[in-house]
């Protein structure tokens, strides 16, 4: 609570500074949570119109985390798409130190039992399934309930011949479940294989930050491989790589740009144009 006090605060300092540099009254106090402060060009944004733009800066473009269901409303056609296997609740099968805490603090943050939503809808009139991790839920890394909710999606879209889409975000595998969690890149993997066997489209879209297990199962694995811009997208972190390798690694090193010039990524897709880049890929390819 102290830092989210102190954090507004701050805030507030850096609007009132603002202010004063447009010679607007010093006095003017500004209510929390009205502004957002930009972290890339550092312009305060009214919340509201950052929320109309997708969590996009208008002033640069920088793209902010995206809560699963905005993204989802703003996919589908007239927003409406059903969810699947929001039941599934994450346990803690190692009783590892403290994870029960974690669990608990990230549902009560996020309202959600885990950070993987599965959904079914109509994207230009196509019936699509999709998969949206959501990194507000424990940076969305993959435990065991994350990887059986997208193993389901994939075998489910299998089924219904349907064409799926997998947005990722992610921290990688989750630590506190070990060997289970590292499981799930096997089980993702034989999933889309079997999609893939049955000639199915699957489009990866890749999102701040997509990183560690994730990127090594099926997050790259996409018959078409998307990103948004200025997104970190690696196994390992630059920091340890850096360290294991002792040199300096190249400006714009396992971001999006960097990715599409070296032939990770296809395409790097702005969330304004998210719907119709898609409805397009998806009319060609179903
Ligand atoms: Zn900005």
């Amino acid at each position: 609570m102290d830092k989210i006090l102190k954090r507004r605060r701050h805030q507030l300092d850096e609007f009132k500074a603002y202010l004063g540099k447009k010679n607007t009254p010093a006095h003017v106090e500004i209510p929390d949570g009205l502004y957002t402060k930009c972290p890339q060009c550092g312009e305060m944004i009214p919340t509201n119109k950052l929320r109309d733009s997708l969590d996009v800066c208008p002033n640069c473009g920088h793209h902010f985390y995206i809560e699963s269901h905005k993204r989802l409303a703003a996919l589908f056609d007239d927003g409406q798409y059903k969810e699947y296997y929001s039941h599934m609740k994450t346990k803690d099968p190692l009783d590892f130190p403290d994870y029960d805490v974690k669990l608990d603090k990230a549902k009560k943050k996020t309202g959600m039992d885990d950070g993987v939503v599965v959904a079914s809808g109509r994207i230009g009139a196509i019936k699509t399934i999709v998969v949206v991790m959501d990194n507000h839920f424990m940076m969305a890394s993959m435990g065991t309930v994350a990887g059986e909710k997208i193993t389901r999606a994939i075998e489910m879209a299998t089924k219904k011949k349907r064409p799926l889409i997998i947005f990722s975000s992610s921290g990688g595998a989750r630590m506190q479940e070990g060997i289970f969690s590292l499981m799930q890149m096997a089980k993702t993997c034989a999933a889309l294989q079997r999609h893939l066997d049955a000639g199915l489209l699957y489009i990866s879209y890749l999102t701040h930050p997509t990183t560690g297990g994730v990127t090594a199962s099926f997050a790259m694995l996409g018959d078409i491989n998307i990103a948004e811009p200025n997104a970190l997208i690696g196994f390992a972190g630059p920091r340890v790589i850096e360290g294991t390798m002792k040199q300096k690694l190249p400006e714009g090193f396992q971001r999006s740009e960097f990715l599409e010039e070296h032939g990770f990524v296809d395409m790097i897709v702005n969330r304004a144009e998210m719907r119709q880049t898609l409805v397009k890929l998806l009319q060609l390819h179903v």
